[in-house]
């Protein structure tokens, strides 16, 4: 199902001169507050609201005096970006595409299983790393998003929730390299863990999925990282990495292998390799077979996808007896395997697919007009 939204206005000219209110830390806040002769614990009673009470407008939260909510609203907004469109599946996977007011657009997708309520987030607008099979990055990367951006996907997606219910799981798994921008993506997270006026969610239910940039797995592992990582490993040897992972060519496997390694020494945090499985290509037994080898002796939970076709690409969701031979080989040699299912597949619910499509569709013209 499909319903375009149209009654969201655009950011209003007079609204870019204010700040977005996401942007600002607990610490900035406070010093607004102080700077005006308010009290400084208004800052997490405002924080709070917008997080935690999912308050979306300044005139809302009656606790303040009118005076003090009139200045909020001189100074910030809360939201920018527009909704061009929502999707809902039959398996109650929600997506939402957001327009930002230069234009960018990005997804994000809640996703409901049992108890949990999942949301993906984008990290940046499109994607650099030119991984063949993704719609993300098939124009390269516009730019990182900021850590306000990142915060307003997962909130506009937590007032998709009924009242009682709280997001409890956060991947950044949507459009982009969360480690080529990493000091947002951190920024962001941590309001995410919050208790105080945050989100709340526990870090061992926030994974970043990364490409694999040593470098910036070394600096998460420094910083003692709380969160959960994933690495897109997709291929058991280079050469076959750097045909699906064009990026691999200048890292290679080992490389990534030693820095997970390092960030698992440091921070105990269990590690996950996805692999996205398309026919003919990384599917076969051979393949199965090197990945026993390269991930037996590892404390690693390997996550195999079935690859969610990408209109326009040639690769293939290989076929079930494929999908049951690959499993019984990993299962055989020891490996900690997961098959996940596929979530919201009638909604174009992969990393980047909803925006593709949208740009391809001459109708969706009309969600531009506003630029
Ligand atoms: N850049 C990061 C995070 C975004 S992609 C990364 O590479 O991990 C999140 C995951 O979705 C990656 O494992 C990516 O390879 C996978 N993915 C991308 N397109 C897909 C598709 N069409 N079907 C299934 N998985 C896909």
């Amino acid at each position: 199902m499909t319903k375009p939204m149209t009654h969201e206005s655009a950011e209003s000219p007079s609204k870019t001169e204010k700040q977005s209110i996401l942007e600002q830390t607990e610490h900035s806040l406070i010093r607004w507050f102080v700077d005006r002769d308010f009290p400084k614990y208004r800052a997490k009673q405002v924080l709070s609201a917008i997080y935690q009470r999912r308050i979306d407008s300044f005139s809302d939260m009656t606790e303040l005096s009118k005076d003090l909510r009139a200045k909020l609203d001189e100074h910030f907004y809360i939201f920018k970006t527009k909704t061009a469109e929502s999707q809902q599946s039959e398996d109650g996977t929600e997506k939402l595409l957001l327009e930002m007011p230069d234009g960018g657009r990005i997804e994000c997708v809640l996703l409901r299983d049992g108890p949990r309520r999942s949301v993906c987030l984008s990290s940046q607008v499109g994607c650099a790393m030119g991984c063949v099979f993704c719609a993300s990055g098939l124009d390269g990367v516009d730019r990182n998003l900021t850590r306000g951006e990142i915060l307003e996907q997962a909130l506009k997606l937590q007032r998709l929730l009924e009242p009682e219910e709280r997001l409890s799981h956060i991947v950044m798994m949507g459009m982009g390299e969360p480690l080529a921008n990493l000091r947002n993506v951190l920024e962001a997270l941590d309001v995410a863990r919050d208790s105080d006026y945050g989100l709340g969610i526990s870090p061992r239910r926030i994974t970043i999925s990364t490409v694999g940039l040593p470098p910036a797995i070394d600096k998460l592992a420094e910083a003692h990282s709380p969160f959960q990582l994933a690495i897109s490993l997709h291929a058991p040897n280079d050469e076959l990495r750097t045909r699906l992972v064009p990026v691999n060519k200048n890292i290679g496997i080992e490389a990534i292998m030693a820095a997970t390694e390092r960030y698992f020494a440091v921070t105990s945090r269990r590690l996950t390799f996805e692999y996205v499985l398309l026919k003919d290509l990384n599917d076969t037994p051979q393949c199965a077979e090197q990945l026993v080898k390269l991930l037996r002796r590892r404390t690693a939970m390997l996550n195999v996808i079935p690859y969610n076709p990408v209109p326009g690409l040639p690769y293939e969701t290989p076929s079930s007896e494929a999908i049951l031979e690959f499993r019984r080989i990993l299962m055989e040699g020891g490996i900690n395997v997961m098959f996940r299912q596929r979530k919201g597949n009638d909604i174009q619910a992969a990393c980047g697919q909803l925006r593709r499509l949208r740009e391809r569709e001459p109708q969706i013209v009309t969600l531009n007009s506003h630029v």
